[in-house]
């Protein structure tokens, strides 16, 4: 028996969610007294996973799996998962991922939970804590079947450094046939992606137009932030639908959600409750979102987010 990680990364560099995926298959692992497998496609660096816990670290280089399509990653995951008789399979809560675990689940006969907060409380029978409703509740669920595929939600288990014995593993890849390819990637704007980042700049209509976006994007600079927006911004083109947060948008699983001139719909909130703290900036004193706020100023983004700026930069 063995637990698994899939490891993702890009450009040869991994995202936080993995190191955080890696970090609970290595707690997970040591629990179940079983060495942590972590599985890379095309990553030169999948040796720095040995600070995480890794045992045995797969890096996968084939033609086809230069870019993320289903069926290649799943089938070859697969035969890993087989190979190495892995009973436990770990993801981030990724895109990719999220549409991996189906595809696992259905090859290996297992089954699959999505949104994990925690580390199993019981490993037999395997029951895990999820939070749903869009993180307004948590369940307890047990995972039937061999094989148990869990994806773990952003920022909620944190990242813990714990070395592993980091052997490099040879996988012999054969092709995978596939019927789907990628032609091209349109990347989203912005330096910091909202999935990985700690901190998050939201503003929404109360910002009046997207010329006023320069001081967001200069705050979001020096504090090292994504910058994301409500959906009427991203609807009518101030912004790119990238940015736009909330139930019919991205979740935002950040440590700082600032949210500027943003009323606090309940379908914005829908998609930042599982943000840790969260500073409010609106003129209105009765806006909703000062009920959802660790911190709030009431006052004009127009005067306050200069300020903000010029206080930053004297620290800096
Ligand atoms: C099915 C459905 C799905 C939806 N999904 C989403 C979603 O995923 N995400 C989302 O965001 N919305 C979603 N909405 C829309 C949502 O209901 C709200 O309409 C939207 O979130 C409001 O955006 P806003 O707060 O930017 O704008 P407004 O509601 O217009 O609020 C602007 C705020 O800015 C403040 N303000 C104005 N001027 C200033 C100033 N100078 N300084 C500081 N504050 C100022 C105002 O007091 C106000 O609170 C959805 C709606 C529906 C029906």
């Amino acid at each position: 028996m063995s637990v698994l990680v899939y490891s993702e990364s890009e450009k040869d560099s991994f995202k936080k969610s993995s190191y955080e995926a890696v970090s609970y298959g290595k707690s997970l692992a040591d629990k179940m007294g079983v060495e942590l497998i972590c599985v890379t496609f095309n990553c030169s660096n999948s040796q720095k996973l040995k600070n995480f816990g890794a045992d045995k670290i797969f890096n996968i280089e084939s033609q086809n799996s230069q870019e993320f399509t289903c069926k290649v990653y799943s089938t070859l995951l697969s035969k890993i998962i087989e190979t190495q008789n892995a009973s436990t399979i770990i993801l981030s809560s990724s895109p990719d991922s999220k549409y991996l675990g189906a595809y696992l689940a259905g090859y290996s006969g297992g089954s699959y939970i999505s949104n994990v907060v925690e580390l199993p409380e019981s490993i037999n029978p395997f029951i895990v804590k999820r939070s749903c409703f869009t993180n307004k509740a948590f369940s307890s669920t047990e995972l039937k079947g061999d094989v148990k595929i869990i994806s773990i939600s952003s920022n909620s288990y944190g990242i813990f450094e714990k070395e592993g014995k980091g052997s490099q593993e040879e996988f012999k890849v054969d092709e995978i046939e596939t019927n789907h390819k990628v032609t091209n990637i349109e990347k989203q704007s912005g330096s910091v992606t909202i999935a990985d980042a700690d901190i998050v700049v939201s503003a929404g209509r109360g910002l009046k137009g997207p010329e006023n976006w320069k001081m967001i994007e200069e705050l979001a600079d020096l504090l090292g932030a994504a910058t994301a927006c409500s959906k009427p911004v991203s609807d009518m083109g101030w912004r790119p639908h990238s940015e736009h947060v909330g139930q019919t948008g991205k979740p935002v699983s950040s440590n700082l959600y600032i949210a500027i001139g943003i009323s606090g719909a309940i379908q914005h909130l829908a998609g930042i409750n599982s943000s840790k703290i969260k500073v409010v900036i609106n003129n209105d004193p009765e806006a909703p979102f000062f009920k959802a706020a660790d911190y709030g100023v009431v006052g004009d983004a127009f005067e306050v987010i200069p300020k903000l700026i010029e206080e930053l930069k004297a620290k800096v």
